[in-house]
């Protein structure tokens, strides 16, 4: 039976990782501060501890595993990430995280790790225009990304690379772009835009309107959960180790993405622009090599994703008014 360790498995996008694994029946270990928030986990051996804690980590990575999907870090939406308030806990925690995970691995003889790192290591000179950014891979240098969170990932994204090339690993390096959908952060301030506008609605009246940060031109693209999932898990069996993105093409507004919301909602909701943390004003997935490299294309349009997250949403927040 093969063995997977799942890190982070207590978050949004780890804990369907390792859904996916134990329904391939996969033995799984899954670590984290805590238990998933809205689901039960069906892991085999679900650890809680700190991963900044090397004693830990050298503890829970004490033997061989198949695989390994590193994706614990301290982050969150707009909210978190951009305030600056929250930047030398993000750089501190997460960097100790992959540091330790990168030693622990190394010494177990582990060789193939998962890292998922973010479209937020882009420059930001190259997401000026909200109609044209650019985000190809090849593009992350000479680096500036507009977040201290950004700046971790590139610095932890090098890490795993040089693993790779002087420790004979074969870590796969992946940038995540705006993954949303069901069982995701949604009201504790570390949601995205999709969860946020999603919860807005839900709670607004008909007739009433929603907040919406910044002038609502700026763009992004989104990916829907269970896309992100297949791609990662590809990714990891493949033998291109990356960077590569894994996002969607599909570029909306931000004012647009509330719209689509609102019409799913089927009901009347004004937008309200107001100033807010917004980051870059575009960014759009390029996914030319991951569909050269790994035959790969999402297959949720935006639209089937927000119809799932709107459904998911409504119920918690029914069940948060019980
Ligand atoms: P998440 O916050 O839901 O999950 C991260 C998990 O890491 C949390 O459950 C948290 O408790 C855990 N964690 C943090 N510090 C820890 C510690 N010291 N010890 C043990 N566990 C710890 O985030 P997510 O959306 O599932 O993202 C997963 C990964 O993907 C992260 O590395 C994130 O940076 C990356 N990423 C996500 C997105 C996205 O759109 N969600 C985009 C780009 C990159």
């Amino acid at each position: 039976m093969k063995k997977a360790l799942v890190l982070g498995a207590g978050g949004f996008i780890a804990h369907h990782i390792q859904r996916k694994l134990k329904s391939e029946g996969y033995w799984v270990r899954s670590v984290d501060l805590k238990f998933p928030r809205f689901d039960n986990t069906d892991s085999d051996d679900f650890v809680v501890g700190d991963l900044r804690d090397k004693n830990f980590v050298d503890s829970v990575v004490d033997m061989y595993f198949d695989e390994v999907y590193q994706l614990a870090a301290d982050m969150g939406g707009a909210g978190y990430i951009f305030t600056g308030e929250n930047d030398a806990d993000v750089m501190t925690n997460s960097s100790l995280i992959n540091l330790n995970v990168l030693d622990a691995c190394h010494k177990r003889n582990i060789k193939r790790v998962f890292y998922s790192s973010s479209a937020c290591i882009y420059p930001e000179y190259n997401q000026m225009d909200p109609d044209n950014p650019k985000c190809s891979e090849d593009s992350a240098y000479p680096a500036a990304p507009d977040s201290e969170y950004g700046w971790e990932k590139l610095f932890s994204e090098r890490m795993f690379f040089a693993y790779n090339r002087n420790k004979s690993m074969q870590s796969r390096v992946a940038r995540y772009h705006n993954v949303y959908g069901p069982l995701g952060s949604w009201n504790d301030g570390k949601e995205k835009a999709p969860a946020a506008l999603c919860r807005k609605v839900a709670l607004a009246n008909d007739g009433g309107s929603i907040e919406v940060w910044g002038d609502g031109l700026q763009t992004r693209s989104f990916l829907f959960i269970d896309d992100c999932v297949d791609a990662t898990i590809k990714m990891t069996r493949s033998d291109f180790e990356g960077p590569v993105n894994i996002g969607s093409e599909e570029m909306i507004s931000i004012n647009n993405l509330a719209k689509l919301i609102i019409k799913i909602s089927g009901k009347d909701v004004k937008i309200n622009n107001i100033p807010g943390p917004e980051g870059v004003r575009g960014r759009n997935s390029d996914n030319k090599i991951i569909e050269k490299e790994l035959n790969w294309k999402p297959s949720y349009t935006l639209e089937q994703g927000v119809k799932k997250t709107y459904k998911w949403i409504c119920e918690q927040t029914k069940l948060d008014n019980a």
